[in-house]
């Protein structure tokens, strides 16, 4: 039975859905294990994702994408994360922060900007996130201050998804001290050539290494005016409206991963012998599976179900955090229980069921940590 069966997802969404797949299987898994090894940024596959119109074409159209929507997005990640996480998230990151370019942007920001990344000249990223504040939106301290002709950028950002490749960032600074918090701040196109930018990539990690983060130090960085995206002190909503797509969309991150663990369990009990039977034959692993299915199933109806809401704007925030919560979660429960039904052969680096272990740590950070999501649930159910 296909994990990821198609009947859920929406009809208009199944071709880009095919493309992903036969692209993962092409492209993404034969590659997987030798990008983890080398934790090398896996440029070829990156420009083969872009030879076959997979990258970037979120954006519309208008500016050279394939206008690709929220239900395309997530069925193309689920495939290509449940082929390899970490060389998914460079794939799917390619674009980051672009759709609020799309939507809050200028008509000459989006022909400078966007087009080149939808006509994978370009890549880009989003910087929100500081050595010293994540979960707290209204927390950041990098700072724009207004000077002649435009803003100047001073302090740090961290985690910051291809800081160090990307052409371009959206990049969320304060430009004010008001009293309401969530007002003070705005975004900005800032390119990675300018003065007073410098990044570096962050320490190695224990997943996703085939994925890129970045250290950013805004040294008095100059930003014209005309690079401000949207208006100012509208950064903060703009961002939360940005990140309900964002999280229906990691949510697919899960369930791609969630997807790999059970496919890997269930070969290897199929495969191995214990007591002159074979592990699936006993009742408490074939038990351990159908748990894994019943968090797989579940998450996957909220995950879609989350998407048809989030695209109409109905009760987005709660949705999108239900769904990220649940689906990475069902991904690290799966992974563990992957693990178990392993036995000794979990721990051994190269095996898949081992990097989809280090990887569903993940997605319940980015995009807002999960508690993060919880407090978001409770306050938006009531
Ligand atoms: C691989 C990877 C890629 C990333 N890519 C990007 C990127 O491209 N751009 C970007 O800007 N950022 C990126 N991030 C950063 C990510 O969004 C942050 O790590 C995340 O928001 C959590 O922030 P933090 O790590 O500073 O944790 P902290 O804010 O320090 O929180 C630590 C823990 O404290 C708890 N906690 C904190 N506040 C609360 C609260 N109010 N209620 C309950 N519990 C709480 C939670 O358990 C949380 O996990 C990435 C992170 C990773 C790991």
């Amino acid at each position: 039975m296909d994990l990821l069966d198609e009947s859920i997802v929406p009809e208009h969404a199944r071709d880009a859905k095919h493309e992903a797949r036969e692209f993962a299987a092409e492209h993404i898994e034969p590659n997987a294990e030798a990008y983890y090894d080398s934790g090398e940024y896996p440029w070829e596959v990156l420009e083969a994702g872009m030879d076959a119109g997979l990258v970037a074409q979120d954006i519309d159209e208008e500016y050279g994408g394939r206008g690709f929507d929220l239900a395309e997005v997530l069925a193309i990640a689920e495939e290509f994360y449940r082929a390899d996480a970490g060389i998914a998230l460079t794939l799917q990151l390619a674009s980051f922060g672009c759709e609020m370019v799309e939507q809050y942007g200028t008509d000459e920001q989006k022909e400078e900007y966007l087009r080149p990344i939808a006509e994978n000249d370009q890549i880009s990223g989003l910087a929100v996130s500081e050595p010293e504040t994540g979960s707290d939106l209204a927390g950041m301290t990098t700072k724009a201050e207004a000077v002649d002709g435009g803003y100047e950028l001073t302090g740090e950002k961290y985690w910051v998804g291809n800081a160090v490749e990307a052409d371009w960032l959206t990049v969320y600074a304060k430009t004010g001290d008001g009293e309401d918090r969530y007002s003070n701040y705005t975004l900005f196109i800032v390119e990675t050539d300018s003065d007073g930018y410098e990044a570096e990539h962050i320490p190695e990690k224990m997943g996703m290494r085939a994925s890129k983060q970045g250290h950013i130090v805004f040294d008095d960085c100059f930003v014209p005016e005309e690079n401000v995206v949207g208006s100012e002190g509208g950064g903060f909503y703009v961002l939360a409206d940005f990140f309900n797509h964002g999280r229906v969309v990691v949510g697919g991150h899960g369930l791609g991963l969630a997807a790999a663990a059970i496919e890997e369990a269930e070969e290897f009990v199929h495969g191995r012998n214990a007591f002159g039977r074979t592990v699936n034959e006993f009742q408490a692993v074939q038990h351990t599976l159908s748990d894994m299915r019943i968090g797989f199933e579940s998450a996957r109806a909220l995950n879609w179900r989350a998407c048809e809401k989030v695209a109409d704007s109905d009760d987005a925030g709660y949705w999108a955090a239900l769904a990220k919560t649940k689906s990475t979660e069902v991904a690290t429960d799966c992974a563990e229980k992957g693990m178990k039904l392993h036995g000794g052969r979990s721990i051994l680096t190269d095996r898949r069921i081992a990097r989809v272990y280090r990887d569903v740590r993940i997605p319940v950070i980015y995009e807002g940590a999960n508690d993060i999501q919880r407090n978001l649930i409770y306050r938006q159910s009531r």
